[in-house]
């Protein structure tokens, strides 16, 4: 038994995110300790890895794996109100047991595929501890307090408060501006400012209506009797709200879609917020029929890109790998500012430490993404 091997393989990725041939890894069990391209150094015991491409593990940076138990559920097309709705409707019929077992199933899938962190928001304090007891959850943990109205926002309040006492392990977090109510926004500023803060801006051109006070979000919200119009909202678009409420000042700022973000919009968080994240959910966007005609003005901005996969709900799984699959298609990046965001930049926006990156081989693929995904072998380096 050796304590540091050296391992050898045919592809790896480098810090720029190119493929690159003749990786080398020097593995201390499960953990890369280093790894380079080339002539390796000399003194180890070596071993020769079949074929294929070796990667470090993928980000997603935004999930809720709570809700991989309505997957298929919610019909291609829906709009997002809609999805509201059979979300509702369907978490009252499911045991904790089965919305366990999904979730589960949900993230061996994507670690399948070389997707071994999740930014995951869960919507239930018993959730958000499950997952902290799971030993193949690897991520960050977002209670997401929704109430658009009292006192059910209160209520939202008291419960997180109550697991904050005992666990501060988690971020508590908002849901949009419509979803978290400016007592539920003040809350979390206050509890998690210097943390990290993953909310949901402008997913559909819905939520401009809804700045306006009217469109499907406002009809929705008064359906299920949410509907209030909060003084600290009045005339005030989504960017300059969460801003003079405070909501962009947090240490880690993820924005979950800015699918409608317009010019001005992007204007405001690349003079505000330069140095946060924006998250691409495409697949899930694509479910929801939500169109995008801002690329180019994102790609220009400041902010930098992170993936999601947003959830079952509206996606077909949690793997980065297939997301980048997808978000090929359309032709608006490269492979290399794909991987970019699936692997450099996300560990360094979200401080992951590099021994804590476990390293997949994908047997037989060749350097490019279609091949990996078309691999039938993927295997975790070290174990
Ligand atoms: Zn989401």
């Amino acid at each position: 038994m050796h304590i540091f091997e050296l391992w050898h393989g045919e592809w790896g990725l480098t810090r720029d995110a190119e493929f690159r041939s003749d990786p080398w890894f020097i593995v201390s069990g499960k953990e890369v300790i280093e790894s380079g391209f080339g002539k390796p150094p000399k003194d180890f015991f070596k071993k020769k890895l079949p074929p294929g491409v070796i990667v470090p593990g993928f980000v997603n940076a935004h999930s809720h794996i709570e809700l991989s138990c309505i997957a298929g559920k919610v019909p291609q097309g829906s709009h997002l109100t809609r999805m509201g709705e059979i979300i509702q409707a369907e978490r009252g019929t499911l045991t904790s047991q089965q919305i366990r077992q999904k979730a589960v199933d949900a993230i061996r899938f994507a670690e399948d595929f070389g997707t071994f962190f999740f930014c995951d928001i869960s919507n239930s304090t018993d959730f958000i501890r499950f997952l902290r007891d799971l030993p193949l959850f690897n991520g960050n943990r977002y209670l997401e307090l929704l109430g658009f109205s009292s006192p059910s926002d209160a209520e939202r309040i008291d419960r997180a408060k109550e697991l904050l006492d005992i666990d501060a392990t988690f971020y508590p977090t908002v849901h949009s501006i419509y979803g978290s109510s400016p007592r539920q926004m003040r809350f979390v500023r206050e509890k998690a400012r210097h943390t990290s803060l993953s909310i949901h801006i402008l997913e559909s051109p819905a939520e401009i209506e809804f700045q306006n006070d009217e469109g499907p979000i406002v009809d929705f919200l008064q359906k299920i009797g949410q509907h209030v119009k909060h003084a600290e909202m009045q005339g005030q678009s989504t960017i300059d709200y969460l801003y003079a409420m405070g909501m962009l000042s947090f240490k880690k700022l993820l924005m979950v879609h800015l699918s409608a973000a317009r010019i001005e919009d992007i204007d405001k968080l690349n003079d505000y917020v330069p140095h946060a994240a924006w998250v691409l959910c495409h697949r899930s966007n694509l479910h929801l029929g939500i169109e995008r005609t801002n690329w180019e003005s994102l790609k220009n901005s400041s902010l930098k890109m992170l993936i999601g996969t947003d959830s079952l709900a509206t996606n077909s799984d949690l793997s980065i790998l297939h997301e980048m699959k997808s978000l090929l298609e359309i032709d608006k990046f490269s492979e290399r500012e794909l991987l970019r965001a699936a692997t450099w930049d996300a560990y360094e926006y979200l401080e992951i430490r590099e021994n804590a990156i476990p390293y997949f081989l994908f047997v037989g693929a060749k350097p490019n993404i279609l091949s990996m995904g078309a691999a039938n072998k993927v295997k975790m380096l070290g174990l």
